[in-house]
């Protein structure tokens, strides 16, 4: 059981601090995702965990046993780690057979063993008919599913990967998240994937940290991470959202510019300012409420309309000069300057804590 806890974990250049008193668990067996802007930290965290850097403050351990503080620093080649980087870096003159085999072979297994195993994962990932094939003979999914294999045959306590897909095509690069989510669900290595990619973080992980300025801002399931985001942050990073802004006048109910909103979920910072966020697909299109709007209904002039295929994205003034991004059935037609109501449903109505 590999069970990694990050603790305190602290990493400056300089004057800058590049991770921030950051504190992370990965079970055993878990797939947990960094994720976040450029900057954000997400490499340097991989680096510290690998043992390619030291932390000035914090721990790191791994099954109970430290592995980094400050002044201890167990080697990377000691960690029993696999770190996989953007460019996969397969040795050009072995075969893809000898590329696998090349890190049992350093551990001086016997040759048969190395076979089997070498046997078993190609025919698993589905690489055994390239397996005579040298590197410039394969496509970059290809390359990129030998270098996973590599990094799996020395069965690793701990796998990393730094963006390996970034270099792939867009096509290919949804689908070997699957193939990333596929091995995982086979091998159960407990594993730190770090990307600022949202849609591939939310395909392959089990929990999702996002991180901000060295910090995890906040960790969930990918289900939790987009329905539940604590923070405007979040909310904006993972997938788009409307934040509105107002003054609590309850305990669920805000006042945004003349806009009374219930919210059902979240929770409002303890001083008076509201901060709320509702996913574009949530706001409902409908018949002008008469008289004046209640609760959770708004009035609004179409500013524009695109038709997507499947959806129509709208994007709606109200009278306070708000305007709201809406993502509507493409069944649902407004024309633009058309005077429209709307409502917000309170249960997608999220309060958010700043
Ligand atoms: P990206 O998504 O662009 O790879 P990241 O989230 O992985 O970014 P890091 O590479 O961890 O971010 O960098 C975090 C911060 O630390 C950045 O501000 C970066 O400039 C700084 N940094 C990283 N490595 C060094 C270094 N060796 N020397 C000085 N500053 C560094």
């Amino acid at each position: 059981m590999s069970r990694l806890e990050l603790t305190n974990l602290t990493k400056h250049f300089g004057t800058q601090i590049a991770v921030d008193a950051l504190d992370l668990t990965v079970e055993s067996g878990q797939l947990v995702s960094l994720l976040g802007p450029s900057g954000c930290g997400k490499t340097t965290t991989l680096r510290l965990v690998s043992g390619f850097a030291a932390p000035d403050g914090g721990s790191i351990t791994v099954a109970g046993k430290q592995v980094s503080a400050t002044g201890i620093v167990v080697p990377p080649e000691r960690r029993e780690m696999s770190m996989i980087f953007q460019s996969y870096a397969l040795w050009p003159h072995l075969t893809v057979a000898e590329n696998v085999a090349y890190g049992l072979k350093l551990r001086r297994l016997p040759r048969a063993e190395i076979e089997s195993r070498v046997r078993v994962l190609l025919e698993t990932m589905q690489l055994t008919p390239y397996e005579q094939r040298y590197p410039a003979e394969l496509s970059g999914g290809q390359q990129q599913r030998v270098g996973l294999a590599r990094a799996l045959i020395v069965e690793p306590k701990i796998l990393l990967l730094d963006e390996p897909l970034s270099n792939l095509d867009a096509n290919l690069r949804e689908e070997m998240r699957h193939e990333i989510r596929r091995l995982h669900d086979r091998f159960h290595y407990t594993t730190i994937y770090v990307t600022h990619d949202q849609s591939e973080a939310m395909t392959t992980s089990d929990l999702i940290a996002v991180m901000k300025d060295g910090k995890i801002e906040q960790v969930g399931s990918p289900h939790d991470i987009y329905e539940r985001p604590q923070t405007e942050f979040v909310a904006r990073f993972i997938g788009s959202t409307n934040i509105l802004r107002g003054r609590r006048t309850g305990e669920h109910i805000a006042d945004c510019e003349g806009l009374s909103l219930a919210c059902e979920s979240g929770a409002f910072a303890p001083k008076g300012d509201a901060i709320i966020s509702i996913r574009p697909h949530r706001i409902l299109i409908g018949a002008p409420p008469a008289g004046t709007p209640g609760p959770n209904r708004a009035i609004g002039i179409v500013e524009r309309a695109v038709y997507l295929g499947a959806q129509r994205h709208y994007i709606i003034k109200l009278d306070s000069g708000t305007r709201l991004q809406i993502l509507a059935s493409s069944d649902v037609v407004a024309q633009l300057n058309d005077r429209i109501g709307l409502t917000l449903p309170a249960e997608h109505c999220r309060a958010l804590a700043r």
